[in-house]
């Protein structure tokens, strides 16, 4: 086979997607000015393969990875497109578009600070271990991705920031920290995308976990990616794709869970040749695929394109495993749903789909204190609730609680929500506890 090769268009050579594509003037000025505060990365492959461009301004993929004008609220985007008109570049023109960013939110969810965890007195970077269970880990290496998503939470670790990266350098102290803790069963590698690196930076980091695995407790590896979607070449005529399939291979016959946490956002990702002979090859090594995906306006915000998603991922031997809510950082304004319409949209999908496909949760919140997912809407003594329960729990005895918070149309993330029936939400003094033990030099929001 003859491999594909990678070409990557960015703010760098963006200038040469004006004569691959039919992008309108304005579209085209869009990636300069958004793409200068949001990162923007796209390639060959998702530009041929799965952008209509005849009908591109609907066209969900070009959503995903092409910077909107109404990313940007429109006097930031009038800001970066002044500075860039009067020829701004270099240091100025980083702190003016910097400044926007800092007001993005770039670290929902306590990630920087509250799930950092300690060895040897010193923070881990480039680890987070927030639920009992699991360990992330952000290889260096691994901290890119095919293409990016316009919608991406990681987005700061994207952009030119050092300071805002958690920088994994080693994977030792990772074993070191997986022996001293046998009460994590599963190790996540995540990024970005790690299935970026080439197959022997892969094994550096990998190689040293391995071969302590069986002093650890860990039982299911993890790897969340999203080349299946933006380059499945990675695992069919990619120089080392059969050196990587070989170590997933390897990974199971050690009597492991190899589990490919793959994030697809629309079926259109799984309707290619390459990428059903991707998933093959990897399921013949004994891995399973997970699918995840958020919910989104301009991507996917349509039950049709759910049930169709979850039941080909079924006939491709994928498991349906989440539906996310959007994170609230980012171009959040133009991406968003509100609870009611993602809860209404998962529901009629559902009911579409056979059990087969009901493996996925959702929609889930990644929040301070869990994931917590709105499992319905109901009618409580005469009130208007929404029923919700953590699918995870900083404290793991929050898991699968029921509890209940009041109706609410406009609600889009949890930190909008109210508790019905009493004045405290049930976990809220726990919560605010494990945050003043442990956290209290955090400037993060505890509840969001
Ligand atoms: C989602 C998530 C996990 C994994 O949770 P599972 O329910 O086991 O899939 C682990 N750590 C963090 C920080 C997460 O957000
Ligand atoms: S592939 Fe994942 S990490 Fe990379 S930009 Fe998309 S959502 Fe973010």
């Amino acid at each position: 086979m003859t491999s594909r090769k990678y070409k990557s268009y960015t703010l760098r050579n963006y200038k040469k997607i004006k004569q691959l594509t039919v992008i309108s003037e304005e579209d085209y000025k869009a990636i300069e000015v958004v793409g200068n505060v949001l990162p923007f990365k796209t390639n060959n492959y998702v530009i041929e393969e799965l952008i209509d461009w005849d009908n591109y301004r609907n066209d969900p993929i070009f959503h995903l990875t092409f910077p909107q004008r109404e990313m940007l609220k429109e006097e930031h985007y009038k800001t970066v497109e002044n500075a860039l008109q009067d020829g701004l570049s270099g240091d100025d023109l980083f702190k003016i578009c910097n400044n926007i960013r800092v007001e993005l939110n770039p670290h929902p969810a306590g990630q920087q600070c509250l799930n950092v965890p300690m060895y040897k007195n010193e923070r881990m970077n480039g680890v987070q271990h927030k639920y009992r269970e699991t360990v992330l880990f952000f290889p260096t290496s691994g901290q890119t991705c095919h293409a990016y998503c316009t919608f991406c939470f990681r987005w700061p670790q994207f952009v030119g920031d050092k300071r805002l990266k958690f920088a994994g350098k080693e994977s030792r102290d990772l074993a070191h920290y997986l022996i001293e803790h046998q009460e994590v069963t599963d190790l996540l590698f995540t990024g970005g995308d790690p299935m970026t690196m080439n197959y022997k930076v892969f094994r550096k980091y990998l190689d040293p976990i391995l071969k302590v695995i069986d002093k650890t407790n860990i039982q299911t590896i993890r790897i969340g990616t999203k080349s299946l979607s933006f380059w499945p070449y990675r695992f069919t005529s990619a120089d080392d794709a059969q050196d990587m399939l070989g170590l997933f291979k390897t990974i199971v016959n050690k009597g492991l869970n190899l589990a490919i946490m793959a994030h697809f956002n629309h079926p259109v990702e799984l309707s290619t040749t390459v990428v059903k002979d991707a998933i093959k090859n990897i399921i013949a090594t004994g891995a399973q695929i997970r699918t995840q995906s958020p919910i989104f306006k301009h991507i996917n915000d349509d039950p049709d394109v759910w049930a169709e998603m979850w039941r080909k991922q079924v006939n491709l031997n994928c498991i349906p495993y989440y539906m996310f809510m959007a994170r609230d950082t980012g171009a959040k304004d133009y991406f968003e749903l509100p609870i009611v319409q993602a809860y209404d949209i998962f529901r009629e999908a559902y009911s579409k789909v056979s059990g087969i496909c009901r493996t996925v949760r959702g929609p889930s919140m990644s929040c301070t204190p869990g994931k917590i997912m709105i499992s319905g809407i109901a009618e409580l003594n005469g009130e208007k609730v929404f029923a919700l329960r953590f699918i995870q729990g900083r404290n793991p005895d929050w898991v699968a609680m029921p509890f209940f918070a009041k109706y609410d149309e406009e609600a889009s993330w949890m930190s909008d929500l109210k508790p019905a029936f009493s004045d405290k939400f049930f976990f809220e003094d726990q919560m605010e506890e494990i945050y003043n033990q442990k956290y209290s030099d955090c400037e993060e929001d505890k509840f969001e």
